[in-house]
């Protein structure tokens, strides 16, 4: 795109750190000819946003298919599905613990006088101590009644994808029990899909610094420094929850589980990093994690069109983590003390609702919802995180996104794929 030297990911850094001086600088009203800076923000990042997504329907089908029908077999399959489910739940669930560990010793929402005053609530702390306990589940119900989709293209254009995903894993399973030349013809024709969806992605991402540049100026002439204020200790909670796993807890699996060094992990996972950063969306960012985790992490095609598209759709720590900590951060504004088996649940259905979340902005709130009415809180509490859900967002969803990069490795690692992040990997592709 730039007539320039400077490899791709640090011309994003930089477009990221200009974004946010631009940003402040010209909020949401300055602008030129009678144009605000801040539609053109809107205009080139939406560009940049559905190039990325337009590839992502076709990009799951093929990649699981590729994956799946090259697996040869059920016991392998069996094999590597349960890895990469054991490796999501077990993430998830460490970055849950890590949240709920730390909202309860900062304890963000327990503050000075009536809370009701301090947060501007309106409902009665009274009614709401006799109904929690009150649970409904029947919404994660709902999550995985959508895994078997009545429609499969419905469920694409909905973006269902986990409904995509169920029925791409059919799929690709069958192509193994067709006949030879029915099976070839198959794999050929998702193999060629496959690579042009990754070729049309290198292409996408050469205009990358233009659409991050785009993308965070906007949120930041959005949101300004303000929003901040009386919710600095949730925000910090957050970052800090979420800065022990990806600096600390993701790094130790890598190390002592994938035996790889963390730091050429990072290296190799700029781009995607800055990218899910900046959209903010797991599933948009699919595209540039397969090939930062392929050609700069050297992890075969194989593993990785298995465990990254599932983990785009099911794997987010960063968004179980969020949840835990807003869950539990609204009831202490509320006054109320959770009792253990109140903050089990919320626990447990933490980690459910992260399954079905979409890889899409701000979806974590739809689940937040789901776990506020299960414990019997009102959704009014959602109000209160809004004005810092976005760049609470742009960073868990980079958690959510390296962690899908993590399982990748372990797994490639242990199926006995030497080559993993070793020195004499093949060259940075983005
Ligand atoms: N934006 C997140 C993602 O795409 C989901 C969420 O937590 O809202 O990974």
């Amino acid at each position: 795109m730039f007539p320039t030297k400077l490899k791709l990911h640090w011309q994003i850094l930089i477009a990221l750190m200009l974004a946010i001086a631009v940003g402040l600088l010209v909020g949401r009203e300055v602008g030129i000819f009678g144009v605000s800076f801040y539609s053109v923000f809107d205009f080139l990042g939406n560009l940049f946003l559905n190039a990325l997504k337009m590839l992502i329907v076709p990009l799951i089908m093929s990649s699981i298919i590729v994956g799946i029908a090259g697996l040869g077999g059920s016991e392998h399959l069996g094999r590597l599905g349960g890895k990469t489910i054991g490796y999501y739940a077990a993430t998830s669930l460490l970055a849950i613990l890590v949240g709920l560990l730390l909202v309860n010793l900062i304890q963000p929402g327990v503050v000075e006088g009536d809370p009701k005053e301090v947060f501007g609530f309106s409902a009665d702390v009274a009614a709401l101590e006799a109904k929690i306990g009150d649970k409904d589940g029947g919404d994660v119900v709902d999550v995985f009644l959508r895994m078997i989709p009545t429609n499969v293209v419905q469920a694409a254009a909905e973006g269902q994808m986990l409904g995509l995903i169920f029925f791409s894993l059919l799929y690709g399973f069958f192509i193994g029990r067709l006949a030879e030349t029915q099976a070839e013809t198959q794999r050929h024709f998702f193999a060629g899909m496959f690579e042009i969806m990754m070729r049309i992605t290198d292409l996408v991402m050469r205009f990358a610094p233009i659409g991050v540049f785009a993308l965070v100026a906007k949120t930041v002439a959005d949101t300004g420094l303000d929003a901040f204020g009386p919710l600095a200790l949730f925000f910090l909670t957050v970052t800090l929850g979420l800065a022990t796993h990806i600096l600390v807890v993701l790094p130790l699996l890598l190390y002592f589980v994938g035996g790889v060094s963390p730091a050429r992990h990072f290296a190799a996972m700029g781009a995607a990093l800055v990218t899910a950063f900046s959209t903010a969306s797991s599933s948009a960012t699919l595209p540039v994690t397969m090939e930062c985790v392929e050609k700069n992490a050297g992890v075969s095609n194989r593993t990785s069109s298995f465990v990254l598209p599932l983990g785009a759709t099911v794997n987010m720590d960063g968004t179980a983590l969020y949840e835990c900590v807003a869950v539990v951060f609204i009831a202490q504004a509320y006054g109320l003390e959770l009792s253990f088996a109140t903050q089990f649940l919320i626990v447990t259905l933490a980690l459910l609702t992260s399954i079905g979340v979409a890889g899409i902005p701000a979806a974590s709130l739809v689940a937040i919802a789901v776990i506020l009415g299960a414990v019997g809180l009102p959704l009014e509490g959602i109000g209160l995180i809004l004005a810092v859900d976005r760049v609470l967002d742009m960073m868990r969803t980079a958690v959510n996104v390296f962690s899908d990069s993590c399982g990748a490795v372990i797994i490639a690692r242990s199926e006995g794929e030497t080559q993993v992040l070793q020195p004499a990997v093949p060259a940075q592709a983005v």
